[in-house]
Formats: C-alpha cells, sequence, structure tokens
C-alpha cells in the first residue's frame, strides 16, 4: 500500500474499499491487526509522544480521518485516496462481517451506548453476530480484556475510547484478546446507538463537519483550534522541510 507521511505520521493512500478489503482478509487469515483513524489533533500528539507515534505507524491501516489530513497531504504534495471516515469505514466493514456472519465486540462509550449501537447494527446488518458490549469507564484494563474473552472473543473489536487512550489499550492488550482485527473509532459508538448525530451530508460533502460539530458542542472551540497550527506546521514542513520547527 502506498503512503503519505504527514508530520511523521504515515498514512495508507486507500479508498474505504480497499481498506475495508484490507481489513477482511486479515479477519478470515486471523492474522491480528488493528486499523487507527489519525486526524491532525493525533498527529500533534503523536509528534509529541514517541510509543504513541510508533504505534500508530504499525498499524495495519493508517486511514485518514478529517478533512485537515486531506488538506495536509495536498500541502505536502502526497498522495491520498481521499479522506476515510472512521465511522464509515467501520459502517461498511460491519456490512461486510454481516455477510459472513462474523462476530463484533464493541468496547467504549458511557454505560449502555455500546448495547445500543449494537442493537441497532444487528437490525440494520443481518448475519452480524454481536459477541457482546461493554462500557468505556472500567478503572481496570483488565476487566475489559476479560469482558471479551470471556464471551469467546470475536473476529472485530471496535474500541471507542476517544483518542489517545483507544491506541494505547489496542497496543497493551490486544496479544491478551481473542479477536484478530481492533480498530479504534472514537465517538462512533455514541452516532450507531443514537445518541449523537453526525453533521448533515452537505456539511460533510463540503469538508465542514468539523465546524457542525463545533456549532452542537462549542465547548471543543479548544480542541478545534489545534487544527490552524496543525495546517501552519504542514507548511513549514514543506516550506523548510521541517526544519523551521
Ligand atoms: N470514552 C470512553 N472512555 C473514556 C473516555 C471517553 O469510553 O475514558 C468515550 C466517550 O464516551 C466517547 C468517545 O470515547 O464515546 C470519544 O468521543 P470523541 O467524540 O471525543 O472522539 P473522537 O471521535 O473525536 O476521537
Amino acid at each position: 500500500m502506498d503512503t503519505a507521511s504527514i508530520l511523521g505520521v504515515h498514512f495508507h493512500a486507500v479508498t474505504k474499499q480497499q481498506a475495508v478489503d484490507v481489513a477482511m482478509s486479515r479477519i478470515r487469515a486471523r492474522r491480528k491487526g488493528y486499523v487507527v483513524t489519525p486526524n491532525p489533533e493525533i498527529v500533534d500528539l503523536c509528534r509529541h509522544d514517541g510509543d504513541l507515534m510508533h504505534t500508530v505507524n504499525h498499524a495495519t491501516l493508517v486511514l485518514p480521518d478529517g478533512i485537515g489530513i486531506i488538506y495536509a497531504a495536498k500541502i505536502l504534495g502526497q498522495k491520498l485516496c481521499g479522506k476515510v471516515a472512521g465511522i464509515e469505514f467501520a459502517e461498511s466493514l460491519v456490512s461486510a462481517m454481516a455477510k459472513e456472519g462474523m462476530r463484533l465486540f464493541l468496547l467504549g462509550a458511557k454505560p449502555g451506548v455500546a448495547e445500543t449501537a449494537g442493537k441497532n447494527l444487528c437490525e440494520k446488518y443481518p448475519g452480524l453476530i454481536l459477541a457482546g458490549s461493554h462500557d468505556g469507564y472500567f478503572s481496570d484494563a483488565q476487566q475489559a480484556v476479560a469482558a471479551i474473552n470471556d464471551c469467546g472473543g470475536a473476529d472485530v473489536v471496535f474500541v471507542c475510547l476517544g483518542a489517545p487512550k483507544q491506541e494505547r489499550f489496542i497496543a497493551e492488550h490486544m496479544e491478551d484478546i481473542h479477536a484478530s482485527l481492533f480498530c479504534g473509532l472514537g465517538g462512533s459508538l455514541d452516532v450507531f446507538a443514537g445518541v449523537a448525530k453526525r453533521a448533515p451530508d452537505i456539511f460533510i460533502k463540503l469538508g465542514l463537519e468539523w465546524f457542525y460539530r463545533l456549532l452542537k458542542q462549542p465547548s471543543r472551540i479548544g480542541r478545534m483550534m489545534k487544527l490552524p497550527k496543525f495546517l501552519l506546521l504542514v507548511i513549514k514542513e514543506r516550506l523548510f522541510g521541517g526544519k523551521g520547527k
């Protein structure tokens, strides 16, 4: 797979369908792997945290989530196949899993949310098996590991604890969990459960989903202000090859 390097993070240049095909081959082969969906905020965290950078760059799939990554690739003259939003990848993967009767475990979000998300996904994609679910507010990670293993394991685990908690959880615990593929998917369970809504299509098409989320949740402003800083760093990288840091 071709990659595009953005401030040290190596994104895969794949379409959503290609990403699903890679993921399904992994699951069928029962080879362990994981998927990350970094946005500019996570790229920035990686720049200051070598372990996180290592985890992200060793993922089976590093998908460009967010219009900021697409702009960055354009500025740096790097080739990507467009944005692959984590939640859209997740839904397409679930659809493919359902056709093969695969098992999904949902980990994350507030109590009850993962359960509702699972129920909704099973209704929408007959054939999918919900292996189990667990909220994301555990005090001991072993609780979550045991919850997955005690239900007989799964083909895929959606780990939705927010970044970088979910990436760290995957790196630290995936070897102890009976599952093939782990996907770090942020707030996706809230959307699948109907607790949070994605932006209307027009915002998504115009690359303004971030703006819609800001309108709905003005407290995100602190996080959003990182985007202009991120793009400035990318421009510096382009002009000075990173020497201007
Ligand atoms: N979350 C969790 N455990 C925690 C902190 C957060 O399960 O200790 C969940 C939170 O309830 C939400 C998700 O992680 O469902 C993070 O959502 P956010 O929108 O911040 O993530 P993004 O999609 O922006 O990465």
